[in-house]
């Protein structure tokens, strides 16, 4: 396993955690400017309804101002390493497949210092190879996988479902495979010696988003979600209960999405490949979010309410 990792420099750790004080005091203010400047484009033509899944998975409680910047209620929210099965009707895939066995030895352990305390998963996480197999799904289900964006926390479940697809956006492979050592919170084991199919988004816009890219030709979409990382998409679905979009990082919870909030100086300055362009893309969610059903893969708030809607008289897995 390489331990090559791009750390953040000490200006850059000091000023987050600098940053995080301020933060609380002042947060960024949204761009109303911005946000009525943005247009519309409409959703895609959905010719195929999937179901979308949360994989199980055990949430930890986090102070909310480590995650939504300048937030002081409720004091602390819940935080968890989701990761979502889509049965479409051609294929069955895995949305950000983010825990492996082990994961404090074989994912964490790469990423710098700073980061390894605020994101060290509990010992009771779940890995996704365990989740799948709890939920009755053989590796002969899963036909590939497809991460938001290439941080350890979407791809290294990937690590157990060895041989396994995964389709990847182009500019996130490059941005995570290029150069001597991987971006700060990213791994490389997870893609290695394994079939990648990259594609690029080269669809028109959809929502408030500039690109896409259409997966089966149908209308389930991938589009441009990025900021968090240069390559960060979301997975917009048409399922039985209306549009849903698999959010990824583009916010860790939904409450920056309602407020127009970022993502915490510390740690959220130092996942943030580009705080400026990370922000917009908040704005373009916020500006759909009465919509469509966003979900950020980190909120199990969020996933609790994508269940309850796909399954009214269930209970949560
Ligand atoms: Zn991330």
């Amino acid at each position: 396993m390489s331990r090559d990792v791009r750390s953040p420099s000490v200006a850059a750790c000091c000023g987050a955690l600098l940053g995080l004080g301020a933060g609380i005091i002042r947060p960024r203010r949204a761009d109303a400017r911005f946000l009525a400047s943005l247009r519309n484009a409409g959703l895609p033509k959905a010719t195929a309804t999937v179901s979308v899944s949360p994989l199980r998975q055990v949430p930890r409680s986090v102070p909310t101002a480590l995650i939504v910047e300048g937030r002081r209620r409720p004091r602390r929210i819940e935080n968890s390493l989701a990761s979502f099965v889509v049965t479409h009707p051609t294929a069955t895939f895995v949305v950000d497949p983010g825990v492996c066995v082990n994961v404090g030895e074989r994912a964490v352990a790469q990423l710098p210092a700073v980061l390894r305390a605020a994101v060290k998963p509990s010992a009771d996480v779940v890995p996704t190879a365990a989740a799948l197999a709890e939920q009755g799904y053989a590796m002969a289900d899963i036909d590939f996988a497809l991460p938001t964006h290439a941080h350890w926390d979407h791809v290294c479940g990937l690590l157990d479902l060895p041989g396994l697809p995964v389709y990847l956006h182009r500019t996130e492979h490059d941005w995570v495979t290029a150069g001597s050592v991987a971006p700060v919170g990213g791994v490389r084991d997870s893609l290695e010696e394994r079939p990648t199919i990259d594609y690029d988004l080269d669809g028109p816009p959809v929502l408030t988003f500039a690109r896409s890219h259409d997966l089966f030709g149908d209308g389930s979409v991938v589009v441009d979600l990025a900021g968090h990382t240069p390559g960060s998409v979301g997975v917009l679905l048409h399922a039985a209960a209306g549009h849903m979009l698999l959010a990824g990082d583009a916010a860790w919870h939904t409450y920056q999405i309602d407020d127009i909030r970022q993502k915490s100086s510390y740690p959220g300055g130092l996942a943030d490949e580009d705080r400026v362009e990370a922000f917009r893309t908040l704005h373009r969610l916020h500006a759909v979010k009465d919509r469509v059903t966003v979900v950020p893969t980190h909120d199990p708030s969020a996933a609790r309410r994508l269940w309850s809607s796909a399954n009214p008289s269930s209970l949560v897995p």
